[in-house]
């Protein structure tokens, strides 16, 4: 197994240290050339919605990579990532891999809440630590979106077929059962 990491920006690294830690190979994503690589399924981190979408674009990954995805790839979403993910964007931003129908707001927080640590249930797992910085949550979902956890009545993390967007940094907590429900899905 081989996941690719988006390596553009943002907190990449920490995916790729728990995948190794974990006895999984991976390899970065920063160039389309690095698509020739095989691999079975995208990690995309957190860091700037923005600034990954425009260099997704600019470096031309954006439609290899959405074909991938809306022909089933699993993906590991976190904060960015899940904004990347969000069919709708609040306040109408324009949408990146819109993979996912769900509508995300950004930043959702507010200053005062910039960064927090929650431990909340996670779908089966139980109570799972949670590290949000910045955070988008989910308003909104459609039709086959599962939810997954919700914080103070919000809904910070769903599946959608393969893809798992989380509102939170699981590579910044010790604990390792998201990243094995996710590499279970990995057939
Ligand atoms: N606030 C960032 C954004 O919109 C996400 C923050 C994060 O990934 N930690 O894109």
């Amino acid at each position: 197994m081989n996941i690719a990491v988006l390596a553009l920006q943002g907190a990449f690294v920490e995916h790729e240290a728990r995948l190794k830690k974990l006895g999984i190979s991976c390899a970065e994503l920063r160039k389309k050339e690095d698509l020739a690589c095989d691999f079975d399924a995208l990690i995309l981190p957190g860091g700037e919605s923005t600034v990954q979408g425009k260099l997704l674009r600019d470096l031309n990954l954006y439609t290899p990579l959405k074909k991938r995805i809306d022909e089933g790839m699993p993906v590991l979403a976190t904060c960015a990532g899940m904004i990347l993910l969000a069919e709708h964007i609040a306040g109408g931003e324009s949408p990146c891999f819109a993979s996912v129908p769900m509508t995300v707001r950004r930043n959702a927080y507010g200053r005062q809440l910039g960064s927090f640590h929650r431990t909340a249930p996670f779908a089966d797992l139980g109570d799972v630590p949670m590290t949000f910085i910045r955070a988008p949550y989910v308003e909104e979902t459609g039709t086959g979106v599962e939810v997954l956890a919700r914080v103070d009545g919000r809904i910070v993390a769903v599946r959608y077929r393969k893809q798992v967007a989380l509102a939170f940094h699981p590579e910044l907590d010790a604990d390792e059962r998201i990243y094995r429900l996710f590499l279970n899905s990995i057939v």
